[in-house]
């Protein structure tokens, strides 16, 4: 029998996905989440979450015995500047994923439990790690050096890395395929808008420019981050609010952006709230769509060309709201919104700007599983 299929793993920090792809036919046999480790009621931890998932997937036939499995896909946070392409797992490789846990505290070793436990149950199964980061490693020095003191910076590592990378990856080139036309050929900007949200801007099918930082942090307002913000804020807070710096990863991270703003986090109920005149949502609304708009300004400036614009992730494939007030009067940019189009709900990639548009706005969903499995599988098989 010849093994087709790709199990996709996406450890988080309390949850664990999972997909089971078949490259053969395109179909996925399975798919599920673990969701509140660490929580009560939910997984103890991550190894226990992973032993529930390969259970799940033994009682239907379809565990890591299985020898249609070709390999196993791990999503992994952060790869730093050594990891830029998917990798082949080995005892050196998951030593280096370990060593990156200070960049991403909450990620990385949740990633490694995730590649523990596999390994155990499966030792002769390949296993490959997809960084989130590694499509970012093509942006130049220019735009991901942050201009403090250089010697600091190197000794700590600190620059922009960029996240999401997968599915800007994906998005962008399934842009261009909707356009026709060859990723090397297009200019396109990338709008990550689920409960973390970020922006690239992508230059022939190489990311030049992305709105996360060294860490999530940055960027674009979203669900609870605050994205941008004057770094002296946190001072701030600290000498004057008393602040501990523990309070204040918090405050930015977790009771920020939107829900920071209105007390939810939530597009939907946001949009529900300002259909009644809520002053607080309407507000949370205007904010984040601000940002976005700087963003789409400043990366049309990055890239001299735009193709293409390309919302992706709940937001961006769902609320027509955001589009619509994102791209509004955009007109001296070459951007023109069809309102009928941009109104239609569907889970196909859509163009939603007018036929006259220089610039293609469209809605392009990601699929952060399909490109994990694709690039691991060929990894694996040359395929
Ligand atoms: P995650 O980053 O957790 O993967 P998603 O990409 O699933 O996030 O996006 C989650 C967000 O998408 C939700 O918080 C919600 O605000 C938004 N969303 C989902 N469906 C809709 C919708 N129909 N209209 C507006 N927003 C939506």
């Amino acid at each position: 029998m010849t093994a087709t299929r790709v199990l996709v793993l996406n450890s988080g920090s309390s949850s664990v996905k999972y997909q089971l792809l078949d490259m053969a036919d395109g179909s996925r046999p399975a798919a599920g989440i673990v969701e509140r480790i660490g929580e009560p009621g939910g997984a103890v931890d991550h190894a226990e979450a992973l032993k529930t998932v390969a259970d799940e997937l033994a009682a239907r036939d379809l565990g890591l015995d299985s020898p249609e499995l070709a390999a196993v896909g791990h999503r992994v946070v952060h790869g730093g500047t050594r990891f830029t392409a998917p990798t082949l797992i080995d005892d050196e490789v998951l030593a280096a994923v370990e060593e990156l846990a200070p960049l991403a505290p909450l990620h990385n070793p949740a990633n490694v439990t995730g590649i523990r436990v596999a390994r155990d149950l499966r030792p002769d199964l390949p296993q490959v790690a997809v960084f989130d980061t590694a499509f970012h490693s093509t942006i130049p020095e220019q735009a991901y050096r942050y201009a403090i003191d250089r010697e600091t910076a190197d000794a700590h590592q600190v620059r922009r890395y960029g996240f999401h990378g997968t599915s800007h990856a994906y998005v962008s080139r399934a842009t261009a395929r909707l356009l026709g036309r060859d990723p090397a050929e297009v200019n396109v900007i990338v709008l990550h808008l689920g409960n973390g949200a970020s922006a690239s801007a992508v230059r022939g099918g190489e990311c030049v420019e992305t709105s996360m930082g060294l860490t999530p942090l940055e960027g674009l307002v979203m669900g609870t981050r605050s994205g941008d913000l004057d770094p002296a804020v946190v001072f701030h807070l600290a000498r004057v609010g008393g602040m501990r710096v523990a309070e204040i990863d918090t405050l930015l991270n977790k009771r920020s952006g939107l829900l920071g703003l209105c007390g939810d986090n939530d597009m939907r109920e946001i949009a529900r709230r300002m259909a009644e005149g809520d002053a607080a949502a309407q507000l949370a609304f205007d904010v984040y769509v601000h940002r976005l708009r700087k963003y789409v300004g400043a990366y049309t400036a990055v890239l001299g060309r735009v193709d293409a614009i390309a919302f992706t992730a709940g937001v961006g494939e769902n609320s027509a709201a955001v589009r619509a007030a994102a791209m509004g009067g955009l007109e001296a940019l070459g951007v023109e919104l069809d309102p009928v189009r941009n109104a239609v709900r569907g889970s196909a990639a859509r163009v939603v700007s007018a036929g006259g548009s220089r610039v293609v706005v469209a809605v392009v969903p990601t699929d952060e599983e399909l490109e994990i499995a694709q690039q691991t599988y060929s990894l694996v098989t040359g395929r």
